[in-house]
């Protein structure tokens, strides 16, 4: 099984992967838990690059989508499919709806170029299911911001507004409406106990 999560900046994503990890684990289900941007040295390497890329250009937002969309190509040949043939389950941090909504909704790339691409980079490997943990802006720039400071961390993606972020929401809420069977929405304004519970009981249908 193939598993997505999806969702904001500071919506809890990393450690709903690792509760659901740890909950699958112990129920005997050999799980591999894996990130985008990134999850191979090659695609880590990119994901760097598309984050921290700090020079006298900029970077358009079509050159960002291509090296999504590399990084996911090289990621999923290399690792996510491997892993499914071997009979795991896999828990990707972000894949191509995440594109759909950061590249596509809020950098404005039209949907039929996202909607190629993002096939072409992950094949047949599509999720067999997707949670999407929701949170409005507000409440996920206020966590985010508090975790940027105490890791030291800053990249691009931190001097968005918040209309940045309106739209990121938006587009991951309609490619909710658009494919309700893969796609669950859970609200992530909530205790992470309580959150993993609704997302055990999403996943005990499946698994
Ligand atoms: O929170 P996470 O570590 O997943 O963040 C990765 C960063 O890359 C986020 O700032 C997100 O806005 C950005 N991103 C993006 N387009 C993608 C995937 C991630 O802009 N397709």
């Amino acid at each position: 099984f193939f598993i997505t999560f999806e969702g904001p900046e500071g919506s809890g994503k990393s450690t709903q992967v690792r509760l659901l990890a740890g909950y699958l684990e112990s129920r005997g289900r050999e799980t591999l838990v894996t990130r985008e941007p990134g999850g191979t040295p090659l695609a880590e390497q990119l994901r760097t690059l598309v984050k921290n890329f700090d020079g006298p250009e900029k970077m358009h937002a079509s050159t960002e989508l291509l090296l999504m969309e590399a990084a996911r190509a090289q990621h999923v040949r290399e690792k996510i499919r491997p892993a499914l043939a071997a009979g795991k389950v896999v828990l990707c941090d972000r894949f191509s709806d995440s594109t759909t909504a950061y590249q596509g909704g809020a950098r404005g790339i039209e949907l039929p170029a996202i909607e190629f691409l993002n096939s072409f980079a992950v094949a047949e490997c599509v999720p067999d299911l997707t949670i999407l943990l929701d949170l409005p802006p507000e409440a996920g720039f206020a966590r985010t911001s508090v975790r940027a400071e105490t890791r030291g961390e800053h990249d691009r993606f931190e001097e968005e507004e918040l209309e940045f972020h309106l739209r990121v929401r938006e587009a991951f809420l309609a490619i909710a409406r658009r494919e309700p069977e893969r796609v669950r929405t859970v609200g992530a304004n909530r205790a992470p106990e309580i959150i993993h519970e609704e997302i055990r009981t999403i996943v005990d249908q499946l698994v």
